[in-house]
């Protein structure tokens, strides 16, 4: 089971009629993708903002959202920090927010201290926007962002004249474009648009700077890269089952990776369940390759959630064991083969496989969908390091044995690659390869 430390997700608005409502259902529908904090910003004769800690259905109210009012805006859930930031430039006032992980930040912060510039935190949004305030216009800054930034990010700007959209030139994290009558919307991953309505029309592409404006949409840039790597963890973890990202459909790549795992397996069970919510791709396409019955073990308490995300992480540990329960009767006596989608340090599977062994479970059998974890990632969302990752410290058999699992595999490299369904090469990897990438 993964989790995620530092990711965001971003959803924006340009619509001929008042857009809080879509807003606020749009950052809503993508609280998966960051727990601690959310923000909105609109403009309506100037800039608006409100942003909280917590999640977006416990925080704004109905007085903010109502000062809120406009038809053009952007938002941002977070783990990291509170986004949009408004900043006030030569080119005009306007709001920014941000996915992603910029890698040489340090030397670009020190460049412009050097220029006289001052920062008022430390969050690659500033730098980010203060860098694209260097341009001659929006377009020309966020030009020259994507030739002086290292890493990873998606970009919105919301301006007087409306949003400006951009993604770095390797396409790292997904964004998406979608549309609904006199609106556009871009938007994290396509799980929003399915809610609100909007039809997906593609994804923006790699370098892109797109504008949303009264004349609809309009590429303004497209950076060129010799290199695309897409996040293949946006399939494996961190996207919703029920999104399509860079043409591929999430679901579609879990579930062919739960049917590699079976095909893979000579295993005799009962049944195949899932650690939910990140298994249950990979359990149900174990259970249409194999025939073997699908089951739920697990049960998670719809109102357990905090209205925030604890920092400590034993606290989040005993969050998770709180929030999940064992359904005794379907586990009784039982072989289950048990998916989920990633082993980091281990603990959190040793939790549930000794929890169904407790509960009277004959044997369980893990089977992780994504290969095994040899590398923190740089580009965004790494809790991990190097030292705590299981699969670089044990070999299969040890692990297999600290989890407490009757038998233990996971999916190869090429298994996950071909359930994407993408080129090899427009693929990063990094994080099962066991290096970072130079990109
Ligand atoms: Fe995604 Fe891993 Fe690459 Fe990071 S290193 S961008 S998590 S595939």
């Amino acid at each position: 089971m993964f989790s995620l430390n530092e990711n965001c997700g971003l959803f924006g608005i340009y619509s001929d009629q008042p857009c809080v409502n879509e807003l606020y259902y749009g950052i809503f529908k993508l609280q998966h993708r960051g727990q601690r904090y959310c923000g909105l910003a609109t403009w309506r004769r100037g800039l608006r903002i409100f942003t909280h800690k917590g999640y977006v259905r416990h925080t704004f109210t109905p007085a903010e959202l109502d000062e809120l009012r406009a038809r053009s805006g952007i938002g941002h859930v977070s783990l990291k920090e509170r986004q949009p930031m408004l900043l006030d430039s030569r080119l005009g006032p306007f709001a920014i927010a941000f996915t992603g992980n910029i890698i040489n930040a340090q030397r670009l912060t020190d460049d412009l201290k050097k220029n006289g510039h001052t920062f008022s935190t430390q969050h690659h949004v500033e730098l980010l926007g203060k860098l694209i305030a260097q341009g001659s216009d929006f377009a020309d800054g966020l030009a020259a962002l994507a030739r002086q930034v290292r890493g990873s990010y998606c970009v919105l700007l919301l301006t007087r004249e409306g949003i400006y959209a951009a993604r770095d030139p390797h396409g790292f994290k997904p964004l998406v474009l979608g549309r609904k009558n006199g609106a556009l919307a871009v938007a994290s991953e396509s799980r929003p648009f399915n809610t609100l309505d909007f039809e997906l029309l593609r994804d923006v592409r790699p370098g892109e700077i797109l504008f949303l404006g009264r004349n609809g949409f309009e590429t303004l840039k497209v950076i060129e890269s010799e290199h695309i790597s897409h996040c293949a963890f946006e399939w494996g973890y961190i996207a919703s089952m029920d999104s399509i990202i860079d043409g591929v459909p999430v679901v579609r790549a879990r579930k062919n990776l739960g049917a590699s795992l079976a095909r893979h397996d000579r295993v005799q069970a009962d049944k195949v369940a899932a650690i939910p919510f990140s298994g249950i791709g990979y359990a149900l396409g174990y259970h249409q390759e194999s025939g073997l019955p699908y089951d739920e073990v697990f049960l998670i308490d719809r109102f357990a959630s905090r209205s925030y995300l604890p920092l400590i992480k034993a606290e989040r540990d005993e969050e998770a064991r709180i929030k999940i329960s064992v359904i005794a009767e379907n586990v009784k006596g039982k072989s289950i083969v048990l998916c989920d989608d990633s082993i980091v340090r281990g603990t959190q599977i040793r939790n549930k496989v000794f929890e169904l062994k407790s509960f009277g479970a004959r044997e369980v059998h893990v089977r992780v969908g994504c290969p095994p974890l040899m590398a923190p990632c740089i580009y965004d969302i790494s809790t991990r390091s190097y030292r705590e990752l299981a699969a670089r410290k044990y070999a299969l058999e040890e692990i297999r044995r600290r989890v407490g699992a009757d038998s233990l595999s996971y999916n190869s490299l090429e298994d996950l690659v071909q359930a994407i369904g993408l080129p090899k090469h427009r693929l990063c990897l990094a994080c099962w390869a066991g290096k970072g990438s130079k990109r």
